[in-house]
C-alpha cells in the first residue's frame, strides 16, 4: 500500500531530517509511528501524503511510483487516504454535519445519497446530538471526533493520524484509539503518529515504527 526505499529528506539546505528510510505499510495493517518531538513523524506522514517530496529514494503508493505522477494522479491517490492532521481544521461556518459531509460534496455527490451515511457515522463517533451545531460551540474532544469522522466519510483505504489524541484527556484518548482499532478491523490500514507511550502500551502488540536520529526502527 505504501513503500519507501532509501528515502532521505532535508528541508532547504539543512541537515537530513530523515536518512535512508525503508519500510512498507501493508493493506489492513495497524501501526504506531513514534519517536521524540522533532524526530520527523509529521514529515514522514507528509511524504506518504505526497505533500512533500523526498530529496532521495523511492516512494510507491497503492502500487504506483508516486514520484513520477502528475497533479491529477496525485489528487486521485490522495482521495484514498483519510487524514487527521493538526492543520486540517473544521470550517467554523459549517455545522458538524456539513463539515463531515464536505468531502462528499466536493466530489459532486448529492445530499440525498449520503445523508443517512453521514448521520450514522456521526452517531458512531458519539456526535449524534451535535450534528447541527457549529464547531466553535463543540468541546475540544467533540471537535477531534468530528475531524476523525470527516476523514472516515470517504471510506479511505489508508488513514493517517498525526497526534490525534494530542489535545484530549486520557479517557477520550482511549475511546478515539478504540475507534481507530475498529476501523482497522473493518479493513482500513491505520498509521497513528504519537509520542504518548502510555497510550501505546494499552495497545500492546501493535506494530511500531520508531524514528530516532533520522532513522526508522521497526518493531513488529
Ligand atoms: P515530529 O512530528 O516528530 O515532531 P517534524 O516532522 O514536525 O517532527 O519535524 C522534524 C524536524 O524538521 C524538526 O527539527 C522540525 O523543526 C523540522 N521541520 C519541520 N518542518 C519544517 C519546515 N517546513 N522547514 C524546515 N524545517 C522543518
Ligand atoms: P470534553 O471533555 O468531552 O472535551 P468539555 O468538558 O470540554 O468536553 O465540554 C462538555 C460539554 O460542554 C460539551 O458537550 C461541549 O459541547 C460543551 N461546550 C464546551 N465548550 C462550549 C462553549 N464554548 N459553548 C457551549 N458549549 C460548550
Amino acid at each position: 500500500m505504501v513503500r519507501f526505499e532509501n528515502v532521505g529528506l532535508r528541508y532547504g539546505m539543512g541537515t537530513e531530517i530523515l536518512k535512508d528510510i525503508s519500510f512498507a505499510i501493508e493493506p489492513q495493517s495497524f501501526q504506531f509511528l513514534t519517536g521524540p518531538s522533532g524526530a520527523g513523524k509529521t514529515t514522514l506522514l507528509r511524504l506518504i501524503l505526497l505533500s512533500l517530496r523526498p530529496t532521495r529514494g523511492l516512494i510507491s503508493l497503492f502500487g504506483r511510483d508516486a514520484l513520477s505522477l502528475d497533479k491529477a494522479a496525485i489528487t486521485d491517490l490522495r482521495r484514498r487516504i483519510g487524514v487527521v492532521f493538526q492543520d486540517f481544521r473544521l470550517l467554523d461556518h459549517l455545522t458538524t454535519y456539513e463539515n463531515v459531509a464536505l468531502p462528499l460534496r466536493v466530489r459532486g455527490k448529492e445530499e440525498a445519497s449520503y445523508r443517512a451515511e453521514v448521520t450514522e457515522l456521526l452517531r458512531w463517533v458519539g456526535l449524534g446530538d451535535r450534528m447541527h451545531i457549529l464547531p466553535p460551540v463543540l468541546s475540544g474532544g467533540e471537535k477531534q471526533r468530528a475531524v476523525i469522522a470527516r476523514a472516515l466519510i470517504v471510506r479511505p483505504a489508508l488513514l493517517l493520524a498525526d497526534e490525534p489524541t494530542g489535545n484530549v484527556d486520557p479517557s477520550l484518548a482511549r475511546r478515539l484509539l478504540r475507534l481507530f482499532t475498529e476501523l482497522h478491523k473493518s479493513g482500513t490500514s491505520v498509521v497513528i503518529a504519537t509520542h504518548d507511550l502510555a497510550l501505546m502500551d494499552q495497545f500492546d502488540g501493535a506494530r511500531r515504527l520508531v524514528l530516532g536520529d533520522g532513522r526508522l526502527h521497526i518493531f513488529d
